[in-house]
């Protein structure tokens, strides 16, 4: 890996900008198809990837009016597990696939309203919902309160250990021979400008490395995508950061685990949830907040999480605070991803996967793959492409 400051003089087939989940799954896939790759990142540290829960959840995420978004997190859903088992046997590390599904519980009479019409939604649109009284609740799960109204089980919903997913990834990524550059991408470069309807790129300008050419440029710069120069106009500004603060708890030695489905909550109208994982963790998140790139963790964001997951289930009151955290989701103005040929020709973006960015990774970097092999991705993703963002004529 080069270090900051000295000049990258590489070519490449295909440059990626951005080393979350989304750049290093297509990066493996694309190495993996044979092209030659270069990731460029300057701090993987910050990607919402490593914030994330790791809830694969096209299920409990359906919400009404986003047919399109659900259909293509169905089609991610499905090509998980085949994905995340080739990662695993090219890496020999396990990724934390969990089918349990998710148990959706409601603390009172109006929550429990709200329940059931998303659930009638849910079943409408084809998907398995079982309803549960407090007791059968309780009988999945014995440290749920008593109080709670009741619940709603969504076995199609599954989670991942995301860090051990985003370090797999990196790990198969490598070996595929992917060549990593520490450093930011600040500019698409094009052949003959900008402006010229006809541009083809040629590269990436890096902030500190020089230039590396190529004539593919993917940018998946979650929620910073809007930050690289050259992209049209209309796709700068279609991704914004929506922060989500999330806490990590632990359990104590030799206390047997507090859960085994993901606990969704909805506590006097406001959601709260709880993902297991094999090794102990338990993720409790998250908020949902729009302040811009702000990265803090707020005392009341913390005390509101933990309040509201011990209404649901008091015993996590016992479990070691191991971590607070935030992260930037890349939201786009319709909730959905933005995958697809943007123009100039050659560029492709792979960004706004917004809330679901974990469960669609596999299905994006197929998409991807298949754009820059010259294929024609899945039709799921035809509602998803950059062209719904240009909305003038000839928009850069
Ligand atoms: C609190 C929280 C909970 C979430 N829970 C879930 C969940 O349960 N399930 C789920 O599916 N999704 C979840 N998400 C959403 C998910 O994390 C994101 O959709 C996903 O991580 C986006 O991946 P990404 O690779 O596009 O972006 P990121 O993971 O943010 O990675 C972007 C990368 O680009 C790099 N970068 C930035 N600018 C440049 C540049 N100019 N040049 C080169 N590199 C650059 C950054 O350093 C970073 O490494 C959650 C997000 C948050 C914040």
């Amino acid at each position: 890996m080069p270090a900051k400051g000295v000049l990258v003089a590489v070519t490449a087939d295909v440059v990626i900008a951005g080393g979350g989940v989304i750049g290093t799954a297509i990066a493996w896939r694309a190495a993996a198809a044979g092209l030659d790759v270069v990731l460029a990142d300057p701090a993987y540290g910050d990607a919402a990837s490593l914030v994330a829960a790791g809830m694969l959840a096209p299920v409990s995420e359906a919400l009404f009016g986003e047919g399109a978004l659900l259909r293509v997190n169905l089609l991610a859903l499905a090509r998980f597990p085949s994905f995340a088992a080739e990662l695993e046997q090219v890496t020999g590390h396990r990724v934390g696939l969990r089918r349990e599904g998710t148990l959706a519980v409601a603390f009172d009479a109006g929550d429990y309203a709200a329940l059931t019409r998303l659930t009638a939604f849910r079943r409408s649109a084809g998907l398995e919902a079982e309803e549960l009284d407090s007791r059968a609740c309780r009988k999945l799960e014995s440290f749920l309160t008593p109080d709670v109204h009741g619940g709603v089980l969504f076995p199609g919903d599954w989670s991942v250990d995301n860090r051990r997913y985003a370090a797999a990834l990196r790990e198969a990524a490598a070996a595929a021979g992917v060549r990593v550059v520490r450093d930011r991408v600040t500019e698409v470069l094009t052949a003959d400008g900008a402006d010229d309807a006809n541009a083809r790129v040629r590269g990436v300008a890096l902030a500190e490395s020089g230039e590396i050419g190529s004539d593919r440029v993917v940018v998946a710069a979650g929620s910073w995508s809007g930050a690289v120069h050259g992209l049209p106009a209309g796709l700068r500004s279609a991704v914004r950061p929506v922060k989500g603060q999330l806490l990590r708890l632990r359990h104590p030695d030799g206390m047997p685990p507090v859960l085994t489905h993901t606990i969704r909550a909805t506590v006097r109208g406001a959601d709260v949830y709880l993902v297991p994982r094999a090794d102990g963790e338990v993720i409790v998140g998250a908020t949902q907040e729009e302040r811009g790139p702000d990265l803090t963790v707020t005392a009341g964001a913390v005390h509101d999480l933990l309040h509201d997951a011990m209404s649901v289930l008091p015993v996590t009151s016992e479990l070691i605070l191991a971590e607070t955290c935030a992260g930037l989701r890349p939201g786009t103005p319709d909730n959905g991803p933005i995958v697809g040929d943007a123009g100039p020709g050659g560029l492709l973006l792979a960004t706004g996967h917004y809330r679901n960015g974990i469960l669609m990774s596999a299905a994006t970097a197929d998409a991807a793959v298949a754009c820059l092999t010259g294929r024609a991705p899945a039709p799921e993703w035809e509602p998803f492409g950059p062209g719904r963002f240009l909305t003038r004529q000839g928009e850069r």
